[in-house]
């Protein structure tokens, strides 16, 4: 991990402004409480971030990850989630009282991580639930590293042929450490 020193200075900006060459792919929550340049201690050119609410996955994102991925060469994706997502908590109250009056452009995100969780839910007994939260943020967050990794014929060719790697982490709003998920 590089410091912040001289990161913005115009000899930087200057190189950066030609060409850049991230090192990592964040999709991350679009949550104002996790930014990812601040959360992994970043400068410009760093990371390349994606951030939608519940880091979700749908088109304009595998698009966005295949760019970063295929030409700024960047070989790691972090799919990162977070400790009480407000895309998460809104969707297990959508599955536990479905209502009408939801826009039709929240209810795509909402159905974006239904499926995820829905199995989830079936085996508990109130929403409300913090183990049921957590729990539901993390099948969420596998539910984007499983479709990301299977969902695009560049990325699977990137990580069968060239070395991609795409991880699922968490950051907890409380303590402010990212825990890096194995075997997903
Ligand atoms: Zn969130």
């Amino acid at each position: 991990m590089r410091n912040g020193g001289g990161r913005t200075s115009h000899t930087h900006l200057n190189g950066l402004a030609a060409t850049q060459e991230p090192f990592a792919i964040i999709l991350g929550c679009s949550d104002s409480r996790v930014p990812a340049e601040i959360v992994f201690d970043q400068g410009l050119g760093d990371l390349f971030v994606i951030r939608v609410a519940g880091n979700i996955v749908a088109p304009s994102q595998i698009g966005s990850v295949e760019f970063a991925a295929a030409r700024a060469g960047a070989r790691l994706v972090v799919v990162l989630g977070h400790s009480r997502c407000g895309a998460i908590l809104a969707t297990l109250e959508e599955l536990a009282r479905p209502s009408n009056d939801q826009s039709r452009n929240l209810r795509s995100i909402v159905e974006r991580i239904r499926p995820a969780i829905q199995p989830i839910l079936m085996s508990q007994i109130t929403p409300t639930d913090d183990v049921l939260i957590r729990r539901a943020v993390r099948a969420n967050v596998t539910a984007s590293v499983s479709h990301l990794r299977h969902g695009s014929d560049v990325l699977e060719r990137l990580i069968q042929t060239d070395g991609l790697v795409i991880v699922g982490a968490e950051y907890c709003l409380e303590t402010g450490v990212v825990e890096f998920f194995d075997g997903v």
